[in-house]
Parts: C-alpha cells; structure tokens; sequence
C-alpha cells in the first residue's frame, strides 16, 4: 500500500469504484471517464508502479490480470476489445499503479496515437 496512491486507496476501500471483480489478488473497476462504452480496468493489490515495474514474483498476477481481462470483455459481450498499459507520463500513464486498460464496443484504429 502506498499512502498516495490513488489506486490502493480504492483497494483499501478508502475510495469508491464500481467493481467488476475482486480476488485476493486483482481488482477491476470501470474506468471513471470511459473511452470506449466498455472501458474498466484491471490492477493488482500489489503496488506496481507501472510494466517496467514487474518483478520475477509478480510475473504470475500479471498473467492473471490478462486471463481474467480478457475473459470479463467477453463475459460482458465483447469478442473484440484492447488491451493497454501504459508506463511513464510520456506513453499517456497517469495513475502509478500498474492497471490495464481493457476497452471495446467501438473500433479502433492501429497504430495508436
Ligand atoms: P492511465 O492514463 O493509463 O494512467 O490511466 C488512468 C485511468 O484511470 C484513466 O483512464 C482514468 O480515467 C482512470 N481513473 C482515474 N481515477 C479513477 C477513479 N477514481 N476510478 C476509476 N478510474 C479512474
Ligand atoms: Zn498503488
């Protein structure tokens, strides 16, 4: 847990978000200001800064935040969606906490911007 992280506090229950699923490892939540009308967002309880934060012991929870991202986008109806994650301010990463953007319902365009 790192006190200002915007993100633990909502694992801590310290701020709300409208949870899709929750285990003892990962938490997803919609996103807050949706870009695409499925847009939530996976992240471990771990504090990982970001993907060039992943160390050899949280190799198996990243695994498992692709697995379950993939399988919510397609338990809510989206055969196609994205997947992102962004690492460091340059590449669009506000939030320092490891999180994976998981979007579909609308077409996207290759490469992004
Ligand atoms: P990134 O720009 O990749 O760091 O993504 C951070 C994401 O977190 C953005 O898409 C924000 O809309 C989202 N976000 C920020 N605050 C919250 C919140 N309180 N609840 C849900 N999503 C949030
Ligand atoms: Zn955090």
């Amino acid at each position: 847990m790192d006190d200002n992280c915007l993100f633990c506090k909502i694992i801590a229950g310290d701020i709300p978000a409208d949870k899709l699923y929750e285990d003892e490892d990962i938490l997803a939540f919609h996103d807050i200001n949706p870009e695409a009308p499925l847009h939530f967002l996976v992240i471990p309880k771990k504090h990982i800064i970001g993907p060039g934060y992943i160390d050899e012991t949280d190799q198996e929870i990243i695994g498992k935040i692709l697995r379950k991202g993939g399988e919510l986008a397609k338990e809510n109806g989206h055969e196609s969606f994205r997947l992102v994650a962004n690492n460091g301010a340059k590449a669009g990463q506000t939030v320092f906490h490891f999180h994976l953007h998981v979007m579909g319902g609308r077409p996207f365009s290759w490469p992004p911007g």
